[in-house]
């Protein structure tokens, strides 16, 4: 017999209003990096975001960007974060696998068009991400 792991591929949808959402808070904060939480669910490895929040206490630069985690409330669908590299590269950081936070880090990089989203999990491997 033939002892199949059972193994979900994970996946990044995220809803065009929210992509639109984070694109212009990227334009306005540039050259700053902007952080915002993601709201949405996760079924089977899938993962849907259908909503930002802007995270309290937020403190950005033009190479960081973070917030204190103790400062979130215990929310179930809040499912990672997404900030923007101004620089114009999106691998994370060693600061972004350090501080990962949730499911999945989504990075923007400069100039915030829908190619330029990325997703990514805690080990820094990419996730395939889409736009519905
Ligand atoms: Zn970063």
């Amino acid at each position: 017999m033939i002892f199949k792991k059972k193994s979900y591929e994970r996946r990044v949808s995220l809803k065009q209003d929210v992509v639109d959402s984070i694109s212009s808070y990227c334009k306005i904060k540039h050259p700053n990096e902007s952080i915002l939480i993601l709201k949405g669910k996760s079924k089977k490895g899938n993962i849907t975001i259908d909503g930002l929040v802007i995270p309290p206490f937020s403190h950005t630069g033009p190479t960081f960007a973070g917030f204190p985690h103790s400062f979130l409330p215990f929310d179930m669908s809040y499912v990672g974060i997404v900030h923007s590299h101004p620089s114009g590269s999106a691998e994370p950081s060693l600061t972004d696998l350090h501080n990962f936070f949730g499911l999945v880090s989504i990075i923007v990089q400069h100039p915030y068009g829908d190619d330029d989203i990325f997703a990514w999990d805690s080990k820094g491997n990419s996730i395939p991400l889409e736009i519905i």
